[in-house]
């Protein structure tokens, strides 16, 4: 209070390496073996209750599916009415709290997860999401720690944002909250973006109700412990769980649902867009859709590319976390004067990659996350084998025996339109298309509209003239556009992220484009000394002239 005080100058965190014999090695296997043991409970968590269920479902580990790590509380019609009603409670004292608290509670989640929290939630989204030490690290530590400092700082450079005032009056910007409540929504793919979607419009002065991904609910109770331990007041986060449908039944059409905080598959998007139109005469607003949805990322080679960068790009681009990243690169054009040797180095670096339990830190490729995606993945290996306009280049197998495996595989289609050139798969599959490279131009263009999508995208190229023509015929192709390095990997405060066509609204997470968003401006104007008569200076006659 009566202070301007300013959020720190946020810096991102640095990625710890876990190599052998370091301490956050140590301490990292230790939470894991504990967290292994426990067998989480995750309840529903509403207006600060945890609530169980009668209905519970269990926890499978995507790398052994025998395994059971914990059981989730699923909630019914009543559970998910008294979460908006829980929300819309806590919304009147947290919209009226002072940014500075709001944002401390931010604060001081990031310094906990910075700190002992760190190996909690790494442990529970390998154990969970099947993610290796690093691709846990980078997510569920940093990137997560990251929104939590640099979403503060966006949100005081937002309302430092100020109208100019002219002599007698003072003008201002409010930047309220939105009038309900927001429903977030979140993928199984990234802890952080777990625990981004919810708290962005949280830190804008908004109360949520919160549906994780059932296949990513271990790590969404941690966050929520997270919270609970920051400070974070009862009600201003409520989490639910259970049939995706049926929650967004209740929720969609409530008259009080304000925005839709999104991140997941482009035909879910489409069916929740659909549903707000459809209820459009019931709600107070219009509510802000906010979603960010599929991807089928490319990389675009020009022969004047460095082939040894090109293979390392692609290998980690298309094959770390198997490809499900939303950013993974799926197609490449390459040149035919570049292609022998692009396909060796890839074909050796992919020989000496281990396919395996994260547990095992010598495996770079783990798991994918359920049956479902196992089942779909695979389904398009064999069909794109049948396809004679394909050549399988590496990989191809699939094995479910323990965990849901499937090696990393490269395809190569002379057809540029063939499915998996175009189609989003969210695995550990890249399909290569090989042109004559004294079709760049073209080739350009076929990259741009061979597929519905625009999130990522990465030119190779020496020569200045060939990025330049890539950076301009791929303008509308990827939010988020590489040059000279792998499409995937964005950072907070560095690269904000988000695609437009079907991949999404482009509201770039971790930044302040999204948060402003959450929040409804009201313009407020002050007279200091207002008139006291109705009638301007102009309103009279020019005296008669005499005659
Ligand atoms: P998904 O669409 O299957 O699920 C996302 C969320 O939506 C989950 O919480 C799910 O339970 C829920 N859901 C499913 N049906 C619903 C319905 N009818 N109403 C409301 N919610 C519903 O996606 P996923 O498998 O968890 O994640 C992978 C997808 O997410 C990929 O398409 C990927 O490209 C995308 N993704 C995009 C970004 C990005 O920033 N653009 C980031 C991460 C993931």
């Amino acid at each position: 209070m009566n202070s301007r005080a300013a959020v720190p100058t946020p810096v991102n965190e640095p990625v710890l390496s876990y190599a052998p014999g370091s301490p956050e090695r140590v301490k990292f296997f230790k939470r894991l073996a504990e967290l292994k043991a426990k067998k989480t409970e995750v309840p529903l968590f509403i207006g600060g209750t945890e609530i169980r269920t009668a209905r519970k479902r269990e926890i499978r580990s995507p790398y052994d599916h025998g395994q059971v790590i914990g059981k989730v509380n699923e909630g019914g019609v009543p559970e998910i009415k008294k979460a908006v009603a829980a929300a819309m409670k806590a919304r009147k004292e947290w919209s009226r709290m002072p940014f500075q608290a709001r944002a401390a509670v931010f604060l001081k989640a990031a310094d906990l997860l910075a700190g002992d929290y760190r190996w909690t939630l790494n442990a529970a989204t390998m154990l969970g999401q099947s993610k290796n030490l690093h691709q846990a690290e980078i997510d569920s530590a940093c990137e997560l720690i990251d929104f939590y400092r640099f979403n503060p700082h966006f949100a005081q450079e937002i309302y430092a944002r100020q109208p100019d005032s002219s002599r007698g009056c003072w003008n201002r910007l409010q930047f309220r909250p939105l009038e309900g409540f927001v429903y977030a929504v979140t993928p199984f793919n990234f802890t952080a973006i777990a625990g981004n979607l919810p708290t962005a419009p949280v830190l804008m002065g908004n109360t949520v109700v919160w549906k994780p991904s059932g296949t990513a609910m271990l790590s969404a109770y941690w966050i929520m412990k997270l919270f609970e331990e920051a400070g974070l007041p009862p009600g201003v986060i409520n989490l639910v769980a259970g049939p995706s449908g049926a929650i967004s039944d209740i929720l969609l059409p409530h008259p009080d649902m304000a925005g839709v905080h999104f991140t997941g598959s482009t035909p879910v998007f489409h069916s929740m867009w659909n549903a707000v139109a459809k209820n459009m005469p019931v709600y107070r607003s219009y509510p802000r859709l906010v979603g960010e949805t599929g991807g089928k990322d490319f990389v675009m080679v020009h022969s004047s590319a460095d082939p040894d960068a090109v293979a390392a790009a692609l290998v980690r681009g298309a094959f770390e976390y198997q490809g499900q990243k939303c950013s993974a690169a799926s197609r490449a054009y390459i040149p035919a004067d570049l292609w022998p040797r692009i396909r060796k180095s890839m074909k050796d670096m992919l020989a000496s990659i281990e396919v395996g339990s994260p547990e095992d830190p010598g495996c770079f490729v783990n798991a994918v996350i359920d049956r479902k995606a196992f089942d779909k993945i695979k389904a398009y290996i064999v069909n794109a084998k049948k396809d004679k306009s394909n050549k399988l280049v590496f990989g191809g197998t699939c094995d479910d025996s323990q965990g849901y495996f499937i090696h990393p595989t490269v395809i190569e289609s002379s057809d540029p339109k063939s499915v998996t050139m175009r189609e989003e798969i969210f695995g550990p599959v890249l399909t290569i298309h090989v042109y004559a490279e004294k079709k760049w131009k073209e080739t350009l263009q076929l990259c741009d509209a061979t597929s519905a999508y625009a999130l990522t995208g990465a030119v190779f190229a020496r020569e200045r003239k060939a990025i330049l023509e890539a950076e301009l015929a791929l303008e509308n192709a990827a939010g988020n556009f590489y040059i000279n390095d792998k499409p995937t990997g964005a950072v907070v405060g560095q690269q904000p992220f988000g695609g437009g066509r079907a991949s999404g609204t482009n509201d770039k997470a971790g930044s302040f484009l999204n948060l402003i968003r959450w929040t409804s401006a009201r313009t407020i104007k002050e007279t200091f000394d207002p008139p006291k008569d109705y009638r301007y200076p102009w309103l009279g006659r020019e005296p008669k002239a005499e005659s």
